[in-house]
Protein backbone atom coordinates (compact mmCIF):
# COMPACT_ATOMS: atom_id res chain seq x y z
CA UNK A 1 0.00 0.00 0.00
CA UNK A 2 1.02 4.03 0.15
CA UNK A 3 3.87 4.34 2.73
CA UNK A 4 3.14 6.64 5.29
CA UNK A 5 4.95 10.56 4.74
CA UNK A 6 7.85 10.64 7.24
CA UNK A 7 7.95 14.12 8.06
CA UNK A 8 11.32 15.50 6.55
CA UNK A 9 12.76 12.12 8.31
CA UNK A 10 15.07 11.87 5.15
CA UNK A 11 18.54 12.68 5.30
CA UNK A 12 19.31 15.42 2.52
CA UNK A 13 21.17 18.12 1.76
CA UNK A 14 19.82 21.26 2.57
CA UNK A 15 19.87 24.14 -0.42
CA UNK A 16 21.15 27.43 1.33
CA UNK A 17 18.06 30.13 1.33
CA UNK A 18 20.26 32.98 0.04
CA UNK A 19 17.53 35.33 -1.36
CA UNK A 20 14.83 36.53 1.10
CA UNK A 21 14.08 39.94 0.44
CA UNK A 22 12.28 42.08 -2.30
CA UNK A 23 14.26 42.81 -6.07
CA UNK A 24 13.54 45.89 -7.20
CA UNK A 25 15.55 48.24 -9.86
CA UNK A 26 18.52 45.07 -9.38
CA UNK A 27 18.96 45.35 -5.80
CA UNK A 28 17.67 43.13 -3.08
CA UNK A 29 15.74 45.32 -0.50
CA UNK A 30 13.25 45.00 2.98
CA UNK A 31 9.91 45.70 2.54
CA UNK A 32 8.85 49.42 3.10
CA UNK A 33 7.07 48.62 6.14
CA UNK A 34 9.42 46.18 6.88
CA UNK A 35 7.54 43.42 7.75
CA UNK A 36 8.31 39.56 7.01
CA UNK A 37 6.27 36.34 6.32
CA UNK A 38 6.90 33.08 6.67
CA UNK A 39 7.78 30.40 4.00
CA UNK A 40 7.14 26.76 5.54
CA UNK A 41 8.48 23.18 4.35
CA UNK A 42 5.34 21.32 3.62
CA UNK A 43 6.82 17.97 4.97
CA UNK A 44 6.67 19.45 8.66
CA UNK A 45 5.06 22.80 8.61
CA UNK A 46 8.09 24.24 9.99
CA UNK A 47 9.56 27.74 8.76
CA UNK A 48 12.14 27.48 5.86
CA UNK A 49 12.68 31.10 6.23
CA UNK A 50 10.98 34.91 6.61
CA UNK A 51 10.66 36.71 3.93
CA UNK A 52 9.91 40.55 3.47
CA UNK A 53 6.76 40.59 2.79
CA UNK A 54 5.84 43.18 -0.36
CA UNK A 55 2.74 45.65 -0.08
CA UNK A 56 1.41 48.66 -1.84
CA UNK A 57 4.31 50.56 -1.21
CA UNK A 58 6.44 48.24 -2.36
CA UNK A 59 4.56 47.44 -5.66
CA UNK A 60 5.09 51.66 -6.19
CA UNK A 61 8.65 51.20 -5.93
CA UNK A 62 8.91 48.43 -8.33
CA UNK A 63 6.53 49.95 -10.72
CA UNK A 64 8.52 52.88 -11.24
CA UNK A 65 11.66 50.88 -11.55
CA UNK A 66 9.56 48.81 -14.05
CA UNK A 67 8.57 52.07 -15.92
CA UNK A 68 11.99 54.03 -15.98
CA UNK A 69 13.47 51.12 -17.33
CA UNK A 70 10.88 50.51 -20.22
CA UNK A 71 10.28 54.50 -20.92
CA UNK A 72 14.26 55.22 -20.50
CA UNK A 73 16.00 52.30 -20.94
CA UNK A 74 17.93 50.09 -23.01
CA UNK A 75 15.91 46.80 -22.85
CA UNK A 76 13.18 47.21 -25.25
CA UNK A 77 15.18 49.63 -27.35
CA UNK A 78 18.19 46.83 -27.69
CA UNK A 79 17.94 44.65 -31.07
CA UNK A 80 16.26 41.52 -30.56
CA UNK A 81 19.41 39.46 -31.08
CA UNK A 82 21.01 41.09 -28.07
CA UNK A 83 17.60 40.55 -25.58
CA UNK A 84 18.25 36.84 -27.34
CA UNK A 85 22.18 36.84 -26.42
CA UNK A 86 20.94 37.54 -22.73
CA UNK A 87 17.88 35.44 -22.17
CA UNK A 88 20.18 32.50 -23.24
CA UNK A 89 22.89 33.52 -20.91
CA UNK A 90 19.97 33.40 -18.65
CA UNK A 91 19.12 29.70 -19.36
CA UNK A 92 22.25 28.83 -19.16
CA UNK A 93 22.45 29.99 -15.50
CA UNK A 94 19.71 28.56 -14.58
CA UNK A 95 20.89 25.48 -16.20
CA UNK A 96 24.06 26.04 -14.26
CA UNK A 97 22.40 26.44 -10.92
CA UNK A 98 19.98 23.32 -11.38
CA UNK A 99 21.25 21.56 -8.42
CA UNK A 100 20.06 23.99 -5.85
CA UNK A 101 16.94 25.07 -7.82
CA UNK A 102 16.23 22.07 -7.92
CA UNK A 103 16.55 21.32 -3.87
CA UNK A 104 14.75 25.07 -3.43
CA UNK A 105 11.85 24.46 -5.49
CA UNK A 106 11.66 20.66 -3.91
CA UNK A 107 11.68 22.03 -0.52
CA UNK A 108 9.55 25.10 -1.00
CA UNK A 109 6.55 23.37 -2.97
CA UNK A 110 6.58 19.57 -1.55
CA UNK A 111 7.99 18.22 -5.11
CA UNK A 112 9.54 14.85 -5.47
CA UNK A 113 13.38 15.58 -6.45
CA UNK A 114 14.07 14.06 -9.86
CA UNK A 115 10.90 14.96 -11.03
CA UNK A 116 11.44 18.81 -10.30
CA UNK A 117 14.86 19.17 -11.64
CA UNK A 118 13.38 17.61 -15.33
CA UNK A 119 10.29 19.44 -15.22
CA UNK A 120 10.10 21.92 -13.34
CA UNK A 121 13.90 23.91 -13.87
CA UNK A 122 14.57 21.60 -17.11
CA UNK A 123 11.07 23.36 -18.72
CA UNK A 124 12.31 26.15 -17.32
CA UNK A 125 15.11 26.64 -19.35
CA UNK A 126 13.74 25.48 -22.56
CA UNK A 127 11.00 28.25 -22.02
CA UNK A 128 13.82 30.69 -21.70
CA UNK A 129 15.60 29.42 -24.78
CA UNK A 130 12.66 29.13 -26.73
CA UNK A 131 12.08 32.84 -26.25
CA UNK A 132 14.92 33.83 -26.59
CA UNK A 133 15.31 32.75 -30.13
CA UNK A 134 12.09 34.52 -30.73
CA UNK A 135 13.18 37.78 -29.62
CA UNK A 136 14.48 38.45 -32.67
CA UNK A 137 11.89 37.54 -34.79
CA UNK A 138 9.50 40.43 -34.02
CA UNK A 139 8.28 41.92 -37.47
CA UNK A 140 4.96 43.25 -38.74
CA UNK A 141 3.03 43.82 -41.82
CA UNK A 142 2.99 46.16 -44.54
CA UNK A 143 -0.65 46.86 -46.29
CA UNK A 144 -2.10 48.25 -49.25
CA UNK A 145 -4.24 50.25 -48.36
CA UNK A 146 -6.68 52.61 -50.94
CA UNK A 147 -4.36 54.20 -53.71
CA UNK A 148 -3.82 57.08 -50.93
CA UNK A 149 -2.74 55.46 -48.52
CA UNK A 150 -0.17 52.89 -47.46
CA UNK A 151 0.87 50.83 -43.86
CA UNK A 152 2.94 49.08 -42.35
CA UNK A 153 1.90 47.53 -38.38
CA UNK A 154 4.84 47.76 -35.76
CA UNK A 155 4.66 45.38 -32.97
CA UNK A 156 5.47 47.30 -29.90
CA UNK A 157 6.47 45.79 -26.61
CA UNK A 158 3.02 46.23 -24.43
CA UNK A 159 4.99 48.18 -21.54
CA UNK A 160 5.13 47.41 -18.00
CA UNK A 161 3.63 43.63 -17.30
CA UNK A 162 2.01 42.64 -14.38
CA UNK A 163 3.23 39.07 -13.95
CA UNK A 164 1.06 37.14 -10.79
CA UNK A 165 2.16 33.63 -10.43
CA UNK A 166 0.67 30.44 -8.63
CA UNK A 167 2.60 28.22 -6.00
CA UNK A 168 2.12 24.69 -8.03
CA UNK A 169 4.89 25.11 -10.06
CA UNK A 170 6.58 28.41 -9.04
CA UNK A 171 9.24 28.16 -11.24
CA UNK A 172 7.82 26.93 -14.44
CA UNK A 173 4.88 29.69 -13.95
CA UNK A 174 7.88 32.38 -13.36
CA UNK A 175 9.61 31.88 -16.57
CA UNK A 176 6.15 31.08 -18.96
CA UNK A 177 5.28 34.52 -18.23
CA UNK A 178 8.84 36.28 -17.64
CA UNK A 179 10.61 34.34 -20.75
CA UNK A 180 7.98 35.95 -23.20
CA UNK A 181 7.87 39.24 -21.46
CA UNK A 182 11.55 39.89 -22.00
CA UNK A 183 11.24 39.04 -25.63
CA UNK A 184 8.79 40.86 -26.31
CA UNK A 185 10.95 43.75 -24.50
CA UNK A 186 8.87 44.78 -21.88
CA UNK A 187 9.64 45.16 -18.22
CA UNK A 188 7.73 43.65 -15.78
CA UNK A 189 6.60 42.98 -11.33
CA UNK A 190 6.63 39.47 -10.51
CA UNK A 191 4.96 38.66 -7.68
CA UNK A 192 5.36 34.87 -6.87
CA UNK A 193 2.78 33.18 -4.49
CA UNK A 194 3.30 33.52 -0.68
CA UNK A 195 3.45 29.80 -0.30
CA UNK A 196 6.46 29.53 -2.36
CA UNK A 197 8.67 32.89 -3.16
CA UNK A 198 12.24 31.40 -3.28
CA UNK A 199 13.09 30.15 -6.51
CA UNK A 200 11.33 33.70 -8.18
CA UNK A 201 14.11 35.13 -5.82
CA UNK A 202 16.89 32.90 -7.13
CA UNK A 203 15.56 33.65 -10.84
CA UNK A 204 16.13 37.55 -10.13
CA UNK A 205 19.65 37.16 -9.15
CA UNK A 206 20.33 35.21 -12.12
CA UNK A 207 18.95 38.11 -14.38
CA UNK A 208 21.04 40.34 -12.87
CA UNK A 209 23.90 38.37 -13.88
CA UNK A 210 22.93 37.34 -17.07
CA UNK A 211 22.95 40.79 -17.76
CA UNK A 212 19.18 41.91 -17.72
CA UNK A 213 19.45 45.75 -16.79
CA UNK A 214 18.17 46.75 -13.30
CA UNK A 215 14.38 47.37 -13.15
CA UNK A 216 13.50 45.28 -15.94
CA UNK A 217 12.22 42.37 -13.63
CA UNK A 218 11.08 43.25 -10.17
CA UNK A 219 10.38 40.66 -8.06
CA UNK A 220 7.75 41.35 -4.92
CA UNK A 221 6.80 38.61 -2.81
CA UNK A 222 3.77 39.16 -0.96
CA UNK A 223 0.09 38.14 -0.28
CA UNK A 224 -2.49 38.13 -3.23
CA UNK A 225 -4.94 40.88 -1.48
CA UNK A 226 -2.53 43.38 -0.57
CA UNK A 227 0.72 43.12 -3.39
CA UNK A 228 -1.06 41.00 -5.96
CA UNK A 229 -3.95 43.42 -5.90
CA UNK A 230 -1.67 46.47 -5.81
CA UNK A 231 -0.50 45.31 -8.98
CA UNK A 232 -4.01 44.33 -10.66
CA UNK A 233 -4.94 47.71 -9.47
CA UNK A 234 -2.03 49.75 -10.88
CA UNK A 235 -2.48 52.58 -12.84
CA UNK A 236 1.13 52.59 -14.66
CA UNK A 237 0.93 48.64 -14.91
CA UNK A 238 0.21 47.77 -18.68
CA UNK A 239 -1.29 44.87 -18.73
CA UNK A 240 -1.20 41.45 -16.59
CA UNK A 241 -0.98 37.95 -16.95
CA UNK A 242 -2.29 36.10 -14.27
CA UNK A 243 -2.10 31.86 -13.41
CA UNK A 244 -4.24 31.12 -10.35
CA UNK A 245 -7.80 29.96 -9.22
CA UNK A 246 -10.72 31.19 -10.89
CA UNK A 247 -12.51 33.37 -8.06
CA UNK A 248 -9.11 35.67 -7.96
CA UNK A 249 -8.82 35.91 -12.44
CA UNK A 250 -12.14 37.80 -11.38
CA UNK A 251 -10.75 39.97 -8.81
CA UNK A 252 -8.21 40.88 -11.63
CA UNK A 253 -10.32 41.69 -14.11
CA UNK A 254 -12.68 43.87 -12.13
CA UNK A 255 -9.16 45.70 -10.88
CA UNK A 256 -8.69 46.31 -14.35
CA UNK A 257 -11.84 47.30 -14.81
CA UNK A 258 -11.60 49.77 -12.49
CA UNK A 259 -8.57 51.41 -13.11
CA UNK A 260 -6.98 51.68 -16.19
CA UNK A 261 -8.71 48.51 -18.48
CA UNK A 262 -5.16 47.13 -18.99
CA UNK A 263 -5.85 43.82 -21.03
CA UNK A 264 -5.57 40.86 -18.83
CA UNK A 265 -4.78 37.18 -19.57
CA UNK A 266 -6.37 34.80 -16.98
CA UNK A 267 -5.18 31.23 -17.23
CA UNK A 268 -7.15 29.77 -14.43
CA UNK A 269 -9.37 26.43 -12.70
CA UNK A 270 -10.16 23.58 -14.24
CA UNK A 271 -12.37 20.29 -14.17
CA UNK A 272 -10.41 18.61 -17.12
CA UNK A 273 -12.20 14.60 -17.96
CA UNK A 274 -10.40 12.22 -18.89
CA UNK A 275 -12.82 10.35 -21.68
CA UNK A 276 -11.36 5.98 -21.85
CA UNK A 277 -13.35 3.90 -24.38
CA UNK A 278 -13.82 0.68 -24.49
CA UNK A 279 -10.80 -0.01 -26.86
CA UNK A 280 -8.32 1.68 -25.45
CA UNK A 281 -4.85 -0.33 -24.27
CA UNK A 282 -5.74 -0.46 -20.29
CA UNK A 283 -2.46 0.08 -19.16
CA UNK A 284 -1.96 3.19 -21.04
CA UNK A 285 -5.46 4.05 -19.71
CA UNK A 286 -4.29 3.46 -16.06
CA UNK A 287 -0.85 5.28 -16.85
CA UNK A 288 -2.77 8.44 -17.58
CA UNK A 289 -5.25 8.43 -15.26
CA UNK A 290 -2.65 8.25 -12.52
CA UNK A 291 -0.32 11.07 -13.69
CA UNK A 292 -3.32 13.15 -14.55
CA UNK A 293 -4.70 13.17 -11.27
CA UNK A 294 -1.53 12.64 -8.78
CA UNK A 295 1.10 13.95 -11.12
CA UNK A 296 2.27 17.06 -8.44
CA UNK A 297 0.21 15.50 -6.12
CA UNK A 298 -3.09 16.87 -7.77
CA UNK A 299 -2.19 20.54 -8.07
CA UNK A 300 -2.53 21.29 -11.52
CA UNK A 301 -5.05 23.06 -13.01
CA UNK A 302 -5.60 20.36 -16.00
CA UNK A 303 -5.64 17.69 -13.71
CA UNK A 304 -8.22 15.43 -15.12
CA UNK A 305 -10.33 14.59 -12.08
CA UNK A 306 -13.58 13.56 -14.15
CA UNK A 307 -12.39 10.61 -15.91
CA UNK A 308 -15.24 8.61 -18.20
CA UNK A 309 -15.08 5.36 -18.56
CA UNK A 310 -17.18 3.80 -21.35
CA UNK A 311 -18.91 0.88 -19.78
CA UNK A 312 -17.06 -1.97 -21.05
CA UNK A 313 -13.84 -1.53 -20.28
CA UNK A 314 -14.76 -0.21 -16.47
CA UNK A 315 -14.38 -3.39 -14.73
CA UNK A 316 -11.06 -4.01 -16.16
CA UNK A 317 -9.60 -0.73 -15.77
CA UNK A 318 -10.40 -0.38 -11.73
CA UNK A 319 -9.09 -3.70 -10.92
CA UNK A 320 -5.49 -2.87 -12.66
CA UNK A 321 -5.77 0.84 -11.18
CA UNK A 322 -6.75 -0.57 -7.64
CA UNK A 323 -3.42 -2.82 -8.59
CA UNK A 324 -1.05 -0.20 -9.90
CA UNK A 325 -1.90 2.29 -6.52
CA UNK A 326 -0.13 -0.45 -4.49
CA UNK A 327 2.91 0.65 -5.77
CA UNK A 328 2.51 4.13 -5.62
CA UNK A 329 4.27 5.51 -2.60
CA UNK A 330 3.55 9.07 -0.51
CA UNK A 331 5.98 10.35 1.31
CA UNK A 332 9.23 12.83 1.54
CA UNK A 333 9.47 14.09 -1.56
CA UNK A 334 13.46 13.93 -1.02
CA UNK A 335 13.34 10.02 -0.66
CA UNK A 336 14.22 8.96 -4.57
CA UNK A 337 11.23 6.17 -4.17
CA UNK A 338 8.67 8.12 -3.51
CA UNK A 339 5.57 9.52 -6.14
CA UNK A 340 3.94 11.88 -4.14
CA UNK A 341 5.13 14.63 -1.62
CA UNK A 342 2.58 16.56 0.70
CA UNK A 343 0.10 19.05 -0.43
CA UNK A 344 1.85 22.48 -0.89
CA UNK A 345 0.21 24.48 2.50
CA UNK A 346 -2.25 23.53 5.29
CA UNK A 347 -4.88 25.36 3.70
CA UNK A 348 -4.53 22.99 0.57
CA UNK A 349 -4.42 20.54 2.66
CA UNK A 350 -7.98 20.96 4.40
CA UNK A 351 -9.53 22.04 1.22
CA UNK A 352 -8.51 18.74 -0.11
CA UNK A 353 -9.71 16.79 2.95
CA UNK A 354 -12.87 18.44 2.78
CA UNK A 355 -13.67 17.76 -0.79
CA UNK A 356 -12.75 13.81 0.49
CA UNK A 357 -15.55 14.06 2.72
CA UNK A 358 -17.99 15.49 0.44
CA UNK A 359 -17.15 12.62 -1.76
CA UNK A 360 -17.96 10.22 0.98
CA UNK A 361 -20.95 11.72 2.20
CA UNK A 362 -22.65 12.35 -0.71
CA UNK A 363 -22.69 8.54 -1.97
CA UNK A 364 -19.50 7.90 -3.82
CA UNK A 365 -17.39 5.17 -2.95
CA UNK A 366 -13.80 5.30 -2.07
CA UNK A 367 -11.69 2.72 -3.95
CA UNK A 368 -8.30 3.77 -2.68
CA UNK A 369 -7.03 6.31 0.00
CA UNK A 370 -9.67 8.64 1.29
CA UNK A 371 -7.57 9.79 4.24
CA UNK A 372 -4.65 12.19 5.47
CA UNK A 373 -1.25 10.20 6.35
CA UNK A 374 1.61 10.26 8.39
CA UNK A 375 2.29 11.83 11.26
CA UNK A 376 3.11 15.82 9.97
CA UNK A 377 2.77 17.72 7.66
CA UNK A 378 0.72 17.91 4.64
CA UNK A 379 -0.23 14.57 3.48
CA UNK A 380 -2.97 13.14 1.47
CA UNK A 381 -3.19 9.67 0.47
CA UNK A 382 -4.00 9.44 -3.28
CA UNK A 383 -8.10 8.67 -3.52
CA UNK A 384 -9.58 7.37 -6.08
CA UNK A 385 -13.67 7.29 -5.93
CA UNK A 386 -15.88 5.13 -7.59
CA UNK A 387 -20.04 5.27 -8.14
CA UNK A 388 -19.81 9.29 -8.97
CA UNK A 389 -22.50 10.97 -10.13
CA UNK A 390 -22.48 14.04 -12.39
CA UNK A 391 -24.25 16.33 -9.98
CA UNK A 392 -21.92 15.57 -6.90
CA UNK A 393 -19.54 18.23 -5.48
CA UNK A 394 -16.66 16.32 -6.16
CA UNK A 395 -17.46 16.14 -9.91
CA UNK A 396 -18.04 19.56 -10.54
CA UNK A 397 -15.82 21.90 -8.41
CA UNK A 398 -12.03 21.97 -9.03
CA UNK A 399 -10.36 19.78 -6.39
CA UNK A 400 -6.65 20.71 -6.79
CA UNK A 401 -5.48 17.61 -4.58
CA UNK A 402 -5.07 13.52 -5.34
CA UNK A 403 -8.56 13.04 -5.93
CA UNK A 404 -9.73 11.06 -8.77
CA UNK A 405 -13.39 10.72 -9.38
CA UNK A 406 -15.02 7.65 -11.63
CA UNK A 407 -17.90 8.04 -13.99
CA UNK A 408 -19.28 5.55 -16.63
CA UNK A 409 -20.67 6.21 -20.17
CA UNK A 410 -21.93 4.41 -23.04
CA UNK A 411 -21.91 6.89 -26.33
CA UNK A 412 -19.79 8.87 -28.14
CA UNK A 413 -22.18 11.55 -28.12
CA UNK A 414 -22.83 10.88 -24.26
CA UNK A 415 -18.95 11.25 -23.90
CA UNK A 416 -18.89 14.42 -25.63
CA UNK A 417 -21.47 15.88 -23.63
CA UNK A 418 -20.44 15.18 -20.24
CA UNK A 419 -16.76 16.86 -21.25
CA UNK A 420 -18.67 19.82 -21.76
CA UNK A 421 -20.76 19.52 -19.23
CA UNK A 422 -18.75 22.39 -17.03
CA UNK A 423 -18.05 26.00 -16.45
CA UNK A 424 -14.51 25.13 -17.35
CA UNK A 425 -12.37 24.59 -20.66
CA UNK A 426 -8.88 24.37 -19.92
CA UNK A 427 -8.49 20.96 -20.37
CA UNK A 428 -8.94 17.04 -21.49
CA UNK A 429 -7.46 13.85 -22.59
CA UNK A 430 -9.10 10.69 -24.67
CA UNK A 431 -7.63 7.40 -25.12
CA UNK A 432 -9.11 5.43 -28.07
CA UNK A 433 -7.61 3.50 -30.77
CA UNK A 434 -10.38 4.71 -32.87
CA UNK A 435 -8.81 7.60 -35.29
CA UNK A 436 -12.74 8.69 -35.66
CA UNK A 437 -13.73 8.53 -32.14
CA UNK A 438 -10.29 10.25 -31.71
CA UNK A 439 -11.15 13.00 -34.12
CA UNK A 440 -14.99 13.58 -32.95
CA UNK A 441 -13.58 14.15 -28.86
CA UNK A 442 -10.99 16.66 -30.49
CA UNK A 443 -13.43 18.78 -32.56
CA UNK A 444 -15.94 18.81 -30.01
CA UNK A 445 -14.56 19.10 -26.53
CA UNK A 446 -14.55 22.83 -25.80
CA UNK A 447 -10.71 23.35 -24.43
CA UNK A 448 -7.64 24.75 -24.45
CA UNK A 449 -5.90 21.80 -25.22
CA UNK A 450 -7.25 18.14 -26.36
CA UNK A 451 -4.55 15.25 -25.29
CA UNK A 452 -5.29 12.03 -27.10
CA UNK A 453 -2.87 8.78 -25.55
CA UNK A 454 -1.17 10.75 -23.70
CA UNK A 455 -1.50 13.78 -20.64
CA UNK A 456 0.33 16.50 -19.47
CA UNK A 457 2.40 16.71 -22.69
CA UNK A 458 3.51 20.17 -22.29
CA UNK A 459 5.59 22.33 -24.61
CA UNK A 460 7.80 25.65 -24.81
CA UNK A 461 5.94 25.97 -28.35
CA UNK A 462 2.37 24.26 -27.68
CA UNK A 463 -0.11 27.02 -26.56
CA UNK A 464 -1.41 26.67 -22.97
CA UNK A 465 -4.77 28.43 -21.72
CA UNK A 466 -8.27 27.61 -21.85
CA UNK A 467 -11.82 28.70 -22.33
CA UNK A 468 -15.55 29.26 -20.21
CA UNK A 469 -14.54 30.10 -16.91
CA UNK A 470 -10.74 28.72 -17.17
CA UNK A 471 -9.66 32.11 -18.81
CA UNK A 472 -8.62 33.64 -21.72
CA UNK A 473 -5.30 34.13 -23.22
CA UNK A 474 -1.98 31.93 -24.09
CA UNK A 475 1.43 30.74 -22.31
CA UNK A 476 3.57 29.33 -24.08
CA UNK A 477 4.10 29.72 -27.54
CA UNK A 478 3.72 32.37 -29.81
CA UNK A 479 0.35 33.28 -28.88
CA UNK A 480 2.45 33.80 -25.31
CA UNK A 481 4.68 36.69 -27.49
CA UNK A 482 1.62 38.30 -29.18
CA UNK A 483 0.24 39.04 -25.52
CA UNK A 484 3.02 40.97 -25.00
CA UNK A 485 3.23 42.96 -27.90
CA UNK A 486 0.84 45.98 -29.14
CA UNK A 487 -0.11 46.33 -32.43
CA UNK A 488 0.58 49.94 -34.47
CA UNK A 489 -0.24 50.77 -37.64
CA UNK A 490 1.60 53.41 -39.17
CA UNK A 491 -0.01 55.24 -42.23
CA UNK A 492 1.39 58.00 -45.14
CA UNK A 493 0.12 59.12 -48.21
CA UNK A 494 1.59 57.79 -51.32
CA UNK A 495 1.08 60.22 -54.06
CA UNK A 496 1.06 59.99 -57.80
CA UNK A 497 1.19 56.30 -57.91
CA UNK A 498 0.45 53.75 -60.64
CA UNK A 499 -0.80 50.93 -58.49
P1 LIG B 1 -4.83 29.53 -4.73
O1 LIG B 1 -6.24 29.71 -4.25
O2 LIG B 1 -4.62 28.26 -5.43
O3 LIG B 1 -3.77 29.89 -3.76
P2 LIG B 1 -4.86 32.08 -5.92
O4 LIG B 1 -5.59 32.40 -7.16
O5 LIG B 1 -5.39 32.54 -4.62
O6 LIG B 1 -4.67 30.53 -5.93
O7 LIG B 1 -3.36 32.57 -6.02
C1 LIG B 1 -2.63 32.74 -7.20
C2 LIG B 1 -1.83 34.02 -7.11
O8 LIG B 1 -2.75 35.12 -7.04
C3 LIG B 1 -0.96 34.13 -5.88
O9 LIG B 1 0.24 34.80 -6.23
C4 LIG B 1 -1.80 34.98 -4.95
O10 LIG B 1 -1.05 35.68 -3.98
C5 LIG B 1 -2.43 35.94 -5.93
N1 LIG B 1 -3.66 36.60 -5.45
C6 LIG B 1 -4.54 36.15 -4.53
N2 LIG B 1 -5.52 37.06 -4.32
C7 LIG B 1 -5.27 38.11 -5.14
C8 LIG B 1 -5.91 39.36 -5.40
N3 LIG B 1 -7.02 39.73 -4.79
N4 LIG B 1 -5.35 40.18 -6.33
C9 LIG B 1 -4.24 39.82 -6.99
N5 LIG B 1 -3.58 38.68 -6.78
C10 LIG B 1 -4.08 37.81 -5.87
Amino acid sequence: GTENGNGGSVSMEMPEIRYTKLFINGAFVDAVSGKTFETRDPRTGDVIASIAEGDKKDVDLAVKAAREAFDHGKWPRMPGSERGRIMTKYADLVEQHAKELTLLESLDAGKPRMVTRVVDIGSSASSLRYFAGAADKIHGETLKMSSQFQGHTLREPMGVAGLIIPWNFPAIMFFCKVAPALAAGCTMVVKPAEQTPLSALYFAHLAKQAGVPDGVINVIPGFGPTAGAAIASHMDVDMVSFTGSTPVGRLIMEASARSNLKPVSLELGGKSPLIIFDDADVDLAVDLSISANFFNKGEACVAASRVYLQEGIYDRFVKKLAERMESWVVGDPFDPRVNQGPQVDKEQYERVLSYIDHGKREGATVLTGGKPCGERGYYIEPTVFTDVKDDMTIAKEEIFGPVMCLMKFRTVEEAIAKANDTRYGLAAGVVTKDIDVANRMTRSIRAGVVWVNCYFAMDADCPFGGRKMSGFGKDASMHALDKFLAVKAVVTPVYDSPW
